[in-house]
């Protein structure tokens, strides 16, 4: 998945987090002026722990109105976002990859949702959940093969 982008900045025309730089050696932010946003405080915020970073320099800082309606610009980084860093990494590398998975994964899904009727799983927990969702897999996996190989040679294969 890509990441998503909820600030409004980018619509106001101001810069977005995209266009500041994480350096994880020292935890802190280079922004579009070349200051250092440095980690501030940590919130909890639905049970995610969330740093947030601001630069001294924002006050008097010449692109200030191209960057936040505030005294200062704060970032939010989630404590795991080393990981959706990753992806977006993995993702740029792949430009076709969200188009792959349209054309591979994303029509099974459609498929067991439909089966489902748009609604949640009738178990609870995970490991029933777990169950739940291999029996849909194992259906749809079956009904497929039974679609391209048909019945007798599905049969053969499992009598095997
Ligand atoms: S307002 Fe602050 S964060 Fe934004 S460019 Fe200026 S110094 Fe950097």
């Amino acid at each position: 998945m890509p990441q998503t982008q909820t600030s409004s900045s980018a619509a106001a025309g101001r810069f977005t987090k995209q266009d500041f730089r994480y350096d994880a050696a020292t935890d802190s932010y280079r922004c579009p002026a070349g200051n250092v946003a440095t980690r501030r405080m940590s919130t909890d915020e639905y049970r995610k722990t969330i740093h947030v970073y601001w630069s001294s320099a924002c006050p008097s800082c010449p692109l200030r109105t191209n960057c936040t309606t505030g005294r200062y610009r704060r970032l939010r980084r989630w404590e795991h976002e080393s990981v959706l860093d990753a992806m977006q990494t993995r993702l740029d590398e792949r430009p076709n990859a969200m188009r792959v998975r349209r054309q591979t994964v994303e029509h099974t899904f459609g498929t067991l949702k439909a089966w489902m009727g748009y609604t949640h799983f009738l178990t609870r927990t995970l490991p029933r959940v777990a169950t739940e969702m291999s029996l849909q897999v194992l259906a749809n996996n079956m009904k497929r093969v039974m679609k391209i190989l048909g019945v007798r040679p599905l049969m053969q294969a499992i009598m095997a």
